[in-house]
């Protein structure tokens, strides 16, 4: 990896379009995607579910203050069982997947539902939402949840593909009408002008259509500062404010202890299935890694 080239990778960037009364997310991630998938050996539809499912979760994990993980998870019947992703606090990513075949299926998802959840420790309340997929699209299932459940006008453009390495390299805009009138975490002490109706239409069908602008060579270029993008998009007019970006990495929070309470929760006759050779081995859903275990690793209760 040549950071020279890398500095603006693997980075989510907070704004504001103070004029508009706007917040947005942008972010890019290119080696954080591959190296995600890498871990894996998926098929090239799972891949991009996979990117999407990163993207869309490092975009959402960002709209809430929280010290803890946040996850989003899909079940279907469909093609696609199961997509799993969670963020950390900390800007840890991790994500896995299950399905049925390998050839890429007509309908993804079929019947299903996407639910996020805040963890921020058994001493705080968890937060949860949930919502049924929409049009067998995951951005479209996001959406829908900001739009109906929460009633904030939320708009997403995502850049998913692989360059001419065959790297996956993934890139995202979110944009969001400021969920009560000028409460803009940051801005709550400054005077505002109250603005019609129409005027709030006009302004947030305007940041819809600059974002609509945006090409796949800016978004996927990592020697471009993503501050230097929103300011070419929105320039001085919409009052674009940049906030210090937040680094991405792949974190697994996988430990052998963990593995290890899990497997010797087990009954007897799953232990002896996994036993072989006198040993045990476990391979992380999330992050690839394998684990040994000895059968008295895992007999012994203390
Ligand atoms: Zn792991």
């Amino acid at each position: 990896m040549n950071d020279t080239n890398n500095q603006y990778n693997n980075q989510i960037t907070v704004f504001e379009l103070d004029k508009l009364d706007i917040r947005g997310r942008a972010l890019r991630v290119g080696d954080l995607v591959q190296d995600i998938i890498s871990a894996h050996d998926y098929p090239d539809y799972i891949n991009r579910c996979i990117a999407e499912l990163v993207v869309l979760s490092s975009l959402f994990s960002s709209l809430f203050k929280f010290e803890g993980i946040f996850s989003l998870q899909i079940q279907t019947d469909g093609a696609v069982k199961m997509l799993a992703c969670d963020v950390t606090s900390m800007g840890g990513v991790r994500a896995c997947a299950s399905y049925e075949g390998e050839d890429t299926p007509d309908t993804l998802f079929g019947k299903g539902y996407m639910v996020f959840t805040v963890d921020q420790g058994a001493d705080k309340e968890r937060y949860q939402g949930i919502v049924d997929l929409k049009n067998d699209s995951l951005i479209d299932s996001v959406q829908h949840y900001f739009n109906q459940s929460e009633q904030i006008p939320t708009g997403l453009k995502l850049f998913i593909d692989q360059n001419k390495d065959k790297q996956w390299q993934a890139s995202a805009m979110l944009l969001q009408r400021m969920p009560g009138h000028g409460e803009s975490m940051q801005e709550k002490n400054k005077p505002r002008v109250e603005k019609d109706s129409e005027t709030q239409i006009a302004d947030w069908q305007h940041a819809m259509v600059m974002m609509s602008s945006l090409t796949d060579e800016e978004m996927f270029d990592n020697t471009l500062e993503m501050n230097d993008v929103l300011i070419r998009l929105f320039h001085d007019q919409e009052g674009v404010r940049v906030y210090e970006p937040v680094q991405l990495k792949k974190h697994c929070r996988c430990t052998s202890d963990k593995l290890l309470s899990v497997l010797r929760s087990l009954s007897d006759d799953e232990k002896d299935d996994l036993i072989e050779d006198g040993a045990v081995e476990v391979r992380c859903d999330y992050c690839g890694e394998n684990y040994t275990f000895t059968v008295s690793d895992i007999t012994n209760q203390g």
